[in-house]
């Protein structure tokens, strides 16, 4: 079992990185947005609430998204053995310290930490490129902006604290796709042989 967290600002591309990682790897991949996107495309009571949150560039409080998490993970035990692609979560030190408990009570941990670093002009010109393509309602120049702001204040936080328990590691996110992947694919590789 080897489970990572894919980290970075929103257009960092943890998505992507995520599709080529699920391929190589065979990992169980939970994109916390694309469940509360599942929510409300289907209309359901925490997709109402998710909604204004998102729409509002903020993110869903920790309790609630903590436990969102925790019953993705309860529904799929088996894929849960595979090993984990956390994306997207944790955001905030709160949600840093649930996963770990909650990984800690399933026998598991956080294997390694993958930073995308993209610079802010980047970000907002890949955002607003998705937001014509795929119509996202947060893929707006205020509602990026918002992101960005939260991503600063609440979620690169965490970045020192995954560099401090050691198993943080820093990939250029600027380039070719294949070109980040083959980094990110080493960085995963030197810490599964260790
Ligand atoms: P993403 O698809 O990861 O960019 O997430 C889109 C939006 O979903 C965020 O801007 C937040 O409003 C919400 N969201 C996703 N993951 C989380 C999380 N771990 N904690 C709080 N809100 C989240």
């Amino acid at each position: 079992m080897f489970n990572i967290v894919i980290f970075g600002a929103p257009g960092s591309g943890k998505g992507t990185q995520s599709e080529y990682l699920i391929n190589h790897y065979g990992l169980f991949h939970i994109s916390t947005g694309d469940v509360l996107r599942d929510h409300i495309k289907r209309g359901t009571e925490l997709g109402k609430i998710a909604s204004g949150y998102i729409n509002d560039g903020k993110l869903i409080p920790d309790d609630l998204m903590i436990s969102i998490l925790e019953k993705v993970l309860d529904e799929n035990p088996e894929k849960e053995k595979q090993g984990v692609i956390f994306d997207g979560f944790p955001r905030t030190t709160e949600q840093a310290k649930a996963l770990k408990e909650m990984l800690a009570r399933r026998g598991s941990k956080v294997d390694i930490v993958i930073g995308l670093d993209v610079p802010e002009e980047e970000l907002v010109e890949r955002l607003l490129k998705r937001g014509k393509e795929s119509g996202r309602s947060d893929d707006n120049l205020e509602t990026i902006k918002k992101r960005l702001a939260v991503y600063h204040n609440q979620t690169s936080p965490l970045r020192d604290h995954y560099v401090d328990e050691g198993i943080y590691a820093a990939i250029n996110g600027i380039g070719s796709i294949e070109g980040i992947f083959e980094d990110i694919k080493s960085a995963i590789d030197n810490r599964h042989n260790k």
